[in-house]
């Protein structure tokens, strides 16, 4: 049940001690979703769906959850787990037979290539961008020596002042995050300390996390000479400034001054990010869901060539998607649901 009261403190109080009195008691944090899964009508998968759709804050992120959330991943399972039944049964027939010698009524050679088969469609789904990528916003590192421009064109870039800007170079000694979203999609812009010989401990730290950001930075915005990347990183080279000095033809050329090349620079990163977020309306796997489609990956890639380890390697697999979805006993199930098969169907 759902109350609404005025806002002020004493009368939400007295309004809850009121209830309480008669025996209620508040809600638990998404206690109304795990009792919709206790009782089977959502599964694992779609609560966690539900949890990102209400922490969506772009577009994209929205609709991945909503994907989620409406069962996109659930039937996926849905239709893996009905294949496994059907190998499952198919081998499971094939141990109890007992007819002639020679013939058998299952070919396990059949079964096994129909198992790598769905063994490569799982490995193929892992190919998929992860959706805490999505989450948690491409992480794009500003980088460079020390006063080109870096705060300037975070801050020119976010339409925001988060980015610390001064004329005085080694002023950015710590990593600075600021979250934006670019055509729905979002961005975690990383200002780093610029990077110099330096004797200035603090300095010197500010520029090894500098380095370690740029490492594990998914764009790198260079802002020095081409030739400087470190580690020969991979980079879009940018020229800051422009409004001071002539472009290079090999970056782009960006004024945080007067916005020349803001834009441009946004639509860069708005296409390098469609290549490696995942695909609107396409069901993005998260870590733990991959991890155990992963698994059963693999169990199906090593299944023997023997009915009986089969079907225990099927069984297995079973599992794995059952915890995937959070549904339990449903072996139970399955066990008295064998026991009306009878041999080839
Ligand atoms: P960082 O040390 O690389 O982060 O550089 P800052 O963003 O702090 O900028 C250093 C100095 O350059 C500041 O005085 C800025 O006002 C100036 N600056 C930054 N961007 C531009 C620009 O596009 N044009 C001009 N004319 N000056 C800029």
């Amino acid at each position: 049940m759902e109350y609404q009261c005025h806002g002020g403190r004493a009368v939400v109080t007295a309004v809850l001690a009121a209830l309480t009195s008669s025996g209620l008691r508040q809600a638990e944090p998404g206690e109304f979703t795990r009792r919709a899964v206790e009782h089977g009508r959502l599964d694992l998968t779609e609560a966690e769906g539900l949890a990102d759709l209400l922490e969506a804050e772009t577009e994209v992120q929205r609709r991945a959850a909503l994907a989620m959330a409406g069962g996109a991943l659930s039937r996926q399972i849905d239709s893996w787990q009905l294949l496994i039944l059907e190998l499952s049964a198919r081998a499971e027939a094939g141990i109890d037979y007992v007819g002639d010698a020679d013939e058998t009524a299952i070919d396990t050679t059949v079964l096994l290539e129909e198992t790598q088969r769905l063994s490569f469609e799982l490995s193929q789904w892992l190919l998929r961008p992860r959706s805490e990528l999505l989450k948690e916003g491409l992480r794009v590192v500003v980088a460079g020596p020390p006063n080109v421009g870096k705060s300037s064109l975070i801050n020119a870039m976010s339409g925001s002042d988060r980015a610390i800007v001064t004329p005085i170079a080694g002023t950015t000694r710590d990593v600075i995050e600021v979250p934006m979203a670019i055509d729905g999609m979002p961005f975690l812009l990383i200002d780093t300390a610029g990077l110099r010989e330096s004797n200035d401990s603090i300095e010197k730290i500010g520029i090894e996390r500098a380095l370690a950001e740029m490492h594990k930075a998914d764009l790198l915005l260079w802002l020095g000479e081409a030739d400087q990347v470190p580690g020969g990183l991979q980079a879009i080279l940018v020229h800051p400034k422009s409004d001071l000095r002539k472009g290079r033809h090999d970056a782009l050329e960006v004024s945080s001054r007067t916005g020349a090349g803001v834009a441009e620079l946004l639509s860069r990163l708005s296409r390098e990010a469609r290549m490696v977020l995942p695909v609107e309306d396409r069901v993005a796997l998260n870590n733990r869901q991959a991890a155990l489609i992963g698994q059963a990956a693999l169990l199906l890639e090593d299944a023997p060539n023997d009915l009986l380890l089969l079907a225990e390697v099927l069984r297995a697999t079973r599992c794995v998607f059952d915890r995937l979805t959070g549904r339990a006993g449903i072996e139970e199930a399955l066990d008295g649901l064998f026991n009306r098969f009878c041999l080839g169907k």
